[in-house]
């Protein structure tokens, strides 16, 4: 960082709007319908949110990235800059982003509400215990657990009821913590029921998360949520949270983790961050709720995927878009020289050495991610993310390159600059948006397709790989869901360093073998998790946790978080 000034210091330096005329003046919302949660939070009411079914949808616009580097490309940084230009250049337009999880806030990667002058405030409540909703999701994942042990206590002699050794539901908390990954539960004697090994994820690793992000109102959540299966019986049939009767409860504590949570940029334009399932084995973006209400209430609406393109994106579209019938018209696709170096060859700590050897080589990433976003119908825009260290050779090279491949690229600088630092981005969308039409958004893959040849599909047109192989065990279980399952969509779980399996195979690779692990299925979230590789759905911290540096100051304030 170049910036005199830290994140938390920019952020506390805004000039926030009180969050209800916020609402009332510029969204045109009803201060009777806001729930605000302190001067500058408020959930917004689902019942109003249904009285506007009849307007018109706006425009959606997907802010994705290329393959990253470890330090992120600059995806939120960019959602928050384009959106304070859009609306500095007269197109209302709101944001809606994930909300953060407390790991990584307390471990190595910081918080998430964007950065420099592209950033969402309050700041430290959102990145900290903001309006509960993690709260809620842990409660009610929690709850399901407690529930579960408790059912095998009063019924373990009933047969076609759970089995102790059979559960795979997993318990959750909201703080990276290593030791917790395995555990064995109900140690201490009978009164405290059979011992049995268990486990703890991280809150937005819950399938829970999954299911409140993708379900369209509070039935749907039930019914999802009914859906999910906690284990099985001694003749390997699936038991449900609904046979146990825990959906109802659950459903109960999520009541107001539903609502979208409004809050704004440091340049006051209204943002909705609601929901932040992990992009590994859930599908990294933010809710169906909140994006379906922003449709209704902006004229334009700029949305966040995690991770790189192969995965955030394509999951964007494949699932979410597919689940609540969306129609995003536009990808902006954010990349970084350094991020291109890395991909040719350069090594991290290089990255900011001129290296037009190692840019030409690493151009095949981004290449690629624009063609697989193509073939979803929607227009790509490159956006390249400025960092001080980019030298003005390979500022122009990357220009040519992009020229060459036919692709509109734009050179951003709102880290620094805030909303004028994305005014040319913003106008190249516009243009964009004037030359297109929702209705020519498709999904990669129909319904009907086979759980299998889904797989194939996304690893060898998007990936590159030559084929997908997997263990006669994995693929007799792929079978045994496809009568009942078969048209659920694909999540798939996979490094997002490299296109391949392997974090270290960088640029663009062809004829990759990608391994099918194991196989997950969420029946409440409805999807098929195929894994391949490691997946980590509980974080630890590193050996200098971000904690570390952590604190109050003599006036009370916050220092450390960033
Ligand atoms: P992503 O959403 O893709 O993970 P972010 O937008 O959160 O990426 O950015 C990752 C980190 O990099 C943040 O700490 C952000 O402040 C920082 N960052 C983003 N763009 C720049 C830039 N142009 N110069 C310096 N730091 C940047
Ligand atoms: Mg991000």
């Amino acid at each position: 960082h170049s910036h005199p000034l830290s994140d938390l210091e920019i952020a506390r330096q805004a000039t926030m709007q009180r969050i209800l005329p916020l609402a009332q003046t510029r969204l045109g919302i009803p201060e009777d319908q806001l729930e605000p949660y302190g001067h500058y939070k408020a959930k917004v009411s689902l019942d109003y949110l249904n009285t506007l079914d009849n307007r018109p949808n706006g425009r959606l616009i997907l802010v994705t990235a290329i393959s990253p580097t470890a330090s992120g490309e600059g995806k939120t940084t960019t959602t928050v800059g384009l959106t304070d230009a859009f609306n500095a250049l007269g197109t209302m337009t709101m944001a809606c982003l994930r909300e953060p999880s407390l790991g990584p806030c307390f471990g190595m990667k910081g918080g998430a509400a964007g950065g420099g002058y592209a950033q969402v405030v309050p700041m430290e409540d959102i990145n900290l215990h903001f309006t509960g909703d993690l709260h809620a999701i842990g409660a009610a994942n929690n709850l399901l657990a407690a529930m579960i042990d408790n059912h095998i206590n009063w019924h373990q002699n009933d047969e076609s009821g759970l089995d102790n050794r059979r559960i795979t539901w997993r318990r959750v908390l909201d703080i990276s913590d290593r030791s917790l990954r395995e555990v064995i539960t109900s140690l201490g004697g009978v009164g405290n029921g059979a011992p049995r090994e268990g486990g703890f994820d991280i809150t937005v690793a819950s399938e829970v998360m999954a299911i409140l992000c993708l379900a369209t109102d509070l039935k749907d959540l039930e019914r999802r949520l009914g859906n999910i299966i906690v284990g099985y019986n001694r003749k390997s049939e699936p038991i449900t949270a609904r046979d146990i009767q825990a959906h109802g409860a659950m459903t109960v504590l999520l009541k107001d983790a539903m609502k979208p949570n409004l809050v704004q940029t440091l340049e006051n334009n209204p943002v909705l961050v609601h929901g932040g399932p992990f992009a590994n084995i859930a599908h990294g973006c933010n809710s169906l709720v909140a994006t379906q209400a922003a449709l209704k209430l902006a004229d334009v609406v700029v949305t966040e995927a995690g991770f790189g393109a192969d995965l955030g994106a394509e999951k964007f579209f494949n699932i979410k878009c597919r689940k609540g019938a969306l129609q995003p018209e536009l990808a902006v696709l954010v990349a970084t020289i350094r991020a291109l170096k890395l991909h040719g060859g350069a090594t991290a700590d290089t990255l900011d050495q001129e290296n037009l050897t190692a840019l030409a080589k690493g151009f095949s990433n981004l290449a690629r991610h624009v063609d697989n976003l193509r073939r979803f119908n929607v227009d790509v825009i490159v956006a390249i993310n400025r960092f001080s260290s980019d030298t003005e050779k390979e500022r122009s090279e990357l220009m040519d390159y992009c020229r060459e491949l036919g692709v509109q690229a734009i050179e951003t600088d709102h880290w620094a600059q805030g909303s004028q630092g994305a005014v040319n981005l913003a106008n190249a969308c516009l243009t964009a948006l004037s030359e297109t039409t929702p209705d020519r958004f498709k999904t990669l893959y129909p319904d009907d397709m086979f759980l299998w040849n889904k797989i194939s599909m996304i690893a060898t047109e998007l990936y590159g790989a030559s084929e997908i192989v997997a263990d006669q065990k994995v693929r007799d279980q792929i079978r045994s869901y496809q009568a009942h399952y078969g048209h659920f969509p694909i999540c798939m779980a996979k490094t997002q360093y490299s296109f391949s399996t392997d974090p270290h195979l960088k640029g663009a690779p062809n004829h990759h073998v990608v391994p099918i692990r194991e196989v997950r299925l969420s029946a409440g979230a409805e999807f098929l998790v195929v894994i391949c590789g490691d997946i980590m759905t509980m974080p630890g911290l590193p050996k200098t946790p971000a904690a570390n540096q952590i604190g109050l100051d003599e006036d009370g304030q916050i220092i450390g978080l960033f």
